[in-house]
């Protein structure tokens, strides 16, 4: 088959890979040894995986392309913290985060390429969307930062570039392959899913049979902000986003993480930091406060450390659960978008 017919492996989920192998003509235990070789050894080619039979190798081979991300950059931050810029077989340019602390590794990955929600803190969306990932362009983002760390990563978090209920199967499909034990075999609940609010996504995820984590980045609980500095989730008003997420913990039993990048002078004034209280009292939820990273060219800047101890301490007093998230990666520009940005010509 010419190699632009083939299909790519990476956009097939779980039961997909096992009907493409019952297809063959093989038995069921061959998912598994699939599974493992692309998304657990990191096989370059379906040549190397010396465990299936030759003649199984070649007809996958002649169906399908695997093609991994091309890494284009990598930076170190003085804190262990390590961004990667991933080129895509089809030249698109993604970013993935690995942030080791103690024995663990958490790796952010991207869910799309670019994003168009638009958030206007966020270089990312300054940048417009390019095309929804595929399952295994996840998977791989994770596995190839655990490669470079030589460990296995205990954490995945969707909170690269991207809206991952934006590319809402694709997303789903991926989290199963990193949760599956022939993978990368990260528990449900170390599986984080960070949305911007989109309601639809939230309630869908609700219906999940998995304990997969789900964290909204909230920024601010005062409508006409929320509106101005998050403008792809207008429709989906905050009243209405509380009452889904009320929903969503008494459906799960979970618990879900509000993030809220403090911006200075913008989002940590008293009448933000009152909404936010009368948004997150009385639920199970967790608030989690970031002093946001400095991105050039959106005016953003960070609130002062007494500042953000005060917001906490407002809404601990209030009997929110509440952490304040320690910065990592400030000097390789970790937030999302900002390598990307810079290989793009055009960006500003
Ligand atoms: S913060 Fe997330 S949802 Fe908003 S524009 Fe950036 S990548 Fe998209």
């Amino acid at each position: 088959m010419p190699a632009a017919d083939r299909a790519d492996i990476a956009s097939l989920d779980l039961e997909q890979l096992a009907d493409a192998l019952a297809d063959l003509g093989q038995p069921s235990f061959r998912r598994g040894q699939l599974v493992a070789w692309l998304y657990g050894r990191l096989a370059p080619s379906f040549d190397a995986m010396s465990n299936l039979p030759g003649a199984l190798r070649a007809d996958l081979e002649e169906r399908y392309s695997l093609v991994h991300p091309e890494l284009a950059e990598v930076q170190r931050s003085a804190d262990g913290t390590r961004k990667y810029l991933w080129r895509l077989a089809d030249g698109v340019l993604i970013e993935s985060v690995g942030i080791p602390a103690g024995d663990r590794l958490t790796v952010c990955y991207s869910t799309q390429a670019g994003c168009a929600m638009g958030c206007t803190f966020c270089a990312t969306g300054r940048g417009g969307f390019v095309r929804d990932l595929l399952p295994g362009e996840m998977v791989w983002q994770v596995a190839l930062v655990a490669d470079d760390f030589k460990t296995r990563a205990s954490n995945a978090v969707a909170m690269g570039q991207g809206e991952p209920f934006n590319n809402y199967d694709a997303t789903l499909a991926a989290l199963r392959l990193m949760n599956d034990k022939q993978g990368p075999a990260i528990g449900a609940r170390h599986l984080t899913i960070s949305t911007c609010g989109v309601i639809p996504g939230i309630e869908r995820l609700a219906h999940e049979p998995e304990q997969f984590t789900l964290a909204v980045s909230l920024h601010s609980a005062v409508q006409a902000t929320r509106d101005r500095i998050m403008p792809g989730v207008r429709r989906w008003q905050l009243d209405r986003l509380r009452a889904t997420l009320i929903d969503y913990t008494q459906r799960t039993g979970r618990r879900p993480t509000l993030e809220f990048a403090l911006i200075g002078g913008q989002n940590d004034t008293t009448a933000e930091v009152s909404a936010l209280v009368n948004f997150a009292r009385g639920w199970m939820c967790h608030v989690n406060l970031i002093p946001v990273n400095p991105v050039e060219g959106t005016g953003t800047g960070r609130p002062s450390d007494s500042r953000v101890a005060e917001v906490a301490a407002l809404l601990t007093a209030a009997g929110i659960e509440t952490s304040v998230r320690t910065e990592r990666g400030t000097d390789i520009e970790a937030a999302c978008g900002q390598l990307t940005q810079r290989h793009r010509p055009s960006a500003g």
